[in-house]
């Protein structure tokens, strides 16, 4: 069969591949787990490892390249049961990131008990990624400084621990679905744990239309998104149908490294160039453009009463 296309037919099919290629061009995602080893309510019956284990089998059995997951080592102290997650998830060829030891808000501490927290954390990392690259680090909160003077410090203290900012340009509030799922589990209302299903999956669809309307507004295209994830009970059950969903959506899955690559990031990879806006939401403002309203708001704020 091959043969008989011929050169010219290869060639000719070499092209359109070509052509599908660039017109077919999947936006890229990078996943990020934030709050390891444990993250909000343990519904009855479950463990840490068990949480981990199952985000671990999805993100393989999908074939996503190695994913982030960020550690806040004080979890290992007050859940001794926890202390298997980190090697699972490096056991997995996953890499781990910082955190900061306590998971300190920086809006809401001094500047130095916020650098004090994060060296706590360097041991537990230097721990799990002997020689390797875990020098990336996500803000607790997304806080990255109230002043002016706060954020400029922050930057001049991770520069001078070799850092990078694991930034989050998507996020949908998944983690608010974790404590409302644990609730439910206990009362056993299957009800309301299909209700939030739907509304998880929502939140994450609208979601992308938020996040990449900002982008396209911006700069016309869309940035390689780094999405804001929670290592807990509800997020291992819903990852199968979440990547799917973003599969269907045309998003292809990259490495964080690879993701901010993109010009959008330099500001995160350079913490000795002067701040400037690096979530879309302060390229927005930073444009004089309103930062639309969030999507997920009226699922985030009925969440509270779910299974109560
Ligand atoms: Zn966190």
């Amino acid at each position: 069969m091959t043969r008989s296309i011929g050169l010219r037919g290869l060639a000719f099919g070499f092209a359109m591949l070509g052509l599908l290629a660039t017109s077919a061009r999947a936006q890229e995602i990078a996943f990020t787990f934030d709050d390891l080893p444990a993250h909000a309510a343990l519904p009855a019956g479950q463990i840490r490892l068990e949480i981990a284990q199952s985000l671990l089998a999805t993100l393989k059995a999908q074939g996503l390249p190695p994913v982030y997951g960020f550690v806040n080592g004080v979890r290992e102290v007050e859940e001794p049961a926890s202390r298997s997650v980190l090697p699972a998830w490096r056991a997995a060829g996953f890499p781990l990131g910082d955190h900061s030891w306590s998971h300190m808000n920086l809006n809401t501490h001094t500047l130095e008990a916020f650098e004090a927290d994060v060296l706590k954390n360097r041991s537990v990392l230097e721990r799990e990624m002997p020689g390797q690259d875990w020098r990336w680090f996500r803000f607790p909160f997304l806080s990255q400084g109230d002043t002016p003077e706060k954020r400029a410090g922050v930057r001049a203290f991770l520069a001078s621990q070799g850092y990078r900012i694991a930034q989050v340009t998507m996020s949908f509030s998944d983690y608010a679905f974790n404590d409302p799922y644990a609730r439910c589990v206990a009362k056993g209302d299957t009800v309301a744990i299909a209700g939030l299903e739907h509304d998880y999956l929502t939140a994450a669809v609208e979601s992308i239309g938020y996040y990449r309307g900002m982008s396209q507004t911006l700069f016309g295209r869309d940035i390689p998104y780094v999405l804001l994830m929670h290592a807990g009970a509800f997020d291992a059950r819903m990852l199968p149908r979440l990547l799917e969903l973003y599969r269907s959506r045309g998003f292809q899955f990259v490495t964080l490294p690879q993701a901010e690559r993109d010009p959008f990031y330099r500001i995160d990879l350079d913490l000795t160039a002067p701040p400037g806006p690096d979530t879309l939401e302060d390229a927005m403002r930073a444009r004089g453009l309103a930062v639309p309203p969030r999507p997920d708001a009226t699922i985030f704020a009925g969440l509270d009463k779910v299974c109560r």
